[in-house]
């Protein structure tokens, strides 16, 4: 989602003392998510944090490139080690070990590589001296040699020499997130901008509508609260990825927004339509969304998820819902949510902020969104 800059850094051959597990050095770990590949290769798709101990883990078609953090002192050997987990014999496996982590959230430097070191085809990496002290990636994927299958089965053992435990963070919780999820702030302006959307809806209803009229609410930080999902990658020290998003989409965990349930509500009550249009993916994550809707107690009319391999514009879809009702309100938190609006709103005089508190209604969210790629 962020771009990453590569840091030029020069760590050099002095990072690490060489192993005979390192057989080649080459760039920087290819984390999921964070650049605009155009190669269509999957990125590492980091998993989770790993302390001395073992690991399962799944290599699938879908995320070929299961990765995970840990922390070495400095002084530090370590040592990692794939074995089969349970059901997968004959596994081929390539391990390669990244960092130190930047603060910028990359891992510049390969420091290890290995293909057939252990048992079979398997991979292994022994006492890999740590000279800097942080974060490193560590990626199981399938050796070169290796026959794709749909899921393969690995287990991945981290031992060390010296420390590889620590409470630190591997990232800081950026301001976005903890003003999200801490700031009385939040609240107050979600709840602020649903009750002015209420307000509208109800004096335009009061003034006379057609016999079908409805409102248009977006579902991500404007419905639904992620912002678990915005602190666990956040942990992880890496930020959104397909992959990532739609297994939290699975969970069903999401929370409402604040305002967002009294507000439906009430449209419903006042006989009005409630028509969710999302950009979560239609097959693959629009059904898991229904559910975690229904458990969070929305009832609505319609709910149209982006179409597979169809844009992210919500224009076509706005005016789908346009054709069989009026629609006297907006809901979103992205500039995009609202009809023909774009970051290029934020140039513009007040005047062109008009329809703000009248048809359209903004809720907080600055995790991430069409912002991001403005530069001034
Ligand atoms: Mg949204």
């Amino acid at each position: 989602m962020r771009p990453i800059v590569l840091s030029a850094l020069l760590l050099g051959s002095t990072l690490v003392g060489c192993t005979e597990a390192s057989l080649e050095e080459d760039g920087g770990a290819d984390l999921a998510g964070q650049d605009d590949k155009g190669d269509a290769v999957p990125g590492i798709e980091v998993q989770a944090r790993l302390e001395p101990g073992t690991v399962d883990t799944t290599l699938t078609t879908a995320m070929p490139r299961p990765g995970f953090v840990f922390y070495a002192a400095e002084g530090t050997k370590v040592s990692l080690e794939v074995t089969h987990a349970g059901t997968t014999t004959g596994l081929d496996t390539l391990l390669k070990v990244y960092g130190p982590r930047l603060a910028d959230g990359s891992y510049p430097k390969t420091l290890a590589t290995d293909e057939d070191a252990g048992y079979g085809k398997l991979s292994k990496i022994s006492d890999l001296a740590i000279s800097i002290p942080g974060f490193y990636l560590v990626e199981v994927t399938n050796g070169a040699t290796a026959t794709p299958t749909a899921s393969a089965k690995a287990r991945l053992k981290l031992s060390c020499t010296g420390t590889c435990k620590t409470d630190a963070p591997v990232n800081p919780l950026g301001l976005d997130v903890r003003w999200y999820q801490r700031a009385a702030e939040r609240h107050a302006l979600s709840l602020q901008s649903y009750g002015a959307a209420t307000a509208k809806v109800a004096a335009k209803v009061a003034a006379g509508v057609p016999a079908s009229w409805g409102v248009i609410m977006d579902i991500d930080e404007t419905t639904l609260n992620n912002s678990a999902y915005q602190h666990a990658r956040s942990d992880l020290g890496t930020g959104y990825s397909p992959a990532s998003w739609t297994a939290w989409v699975n969970q069903k965990a999401a929370t409402p927004i604040d305002g967002a349930l009294a507000f439906t509500k009430k449209v419903k009550q006042l006989g009005g339509k409630v028509v969710f249009v999302t950009n979560r993916m239609a097959g693959t994550e629009c059904p898991q969304t229904e559910a975690n809707l229904a458990s969070t107690g929305f009832t609505y009319d319609q709910i149209l998820c982006r179409p597979q391999g169809a844009p992210s514009d919500k224009t076509p879809r706005f005016d789908q819902v346009k054709q069989g009702m009026e629609v006297v309100a907006f809901v979103g938190d992205n500039i995009l949510d609202f009809p023909a609006l774009t970051q290029d709103l934020r140039k513009q005089p007040e005047s062109a902020y008009a329809a703000f508190g009248e048809t359209f209604f903004i809720i907080p969210n600055p995790m991430y969104g069409s912002f991001e790629k403005n530069v001034d």
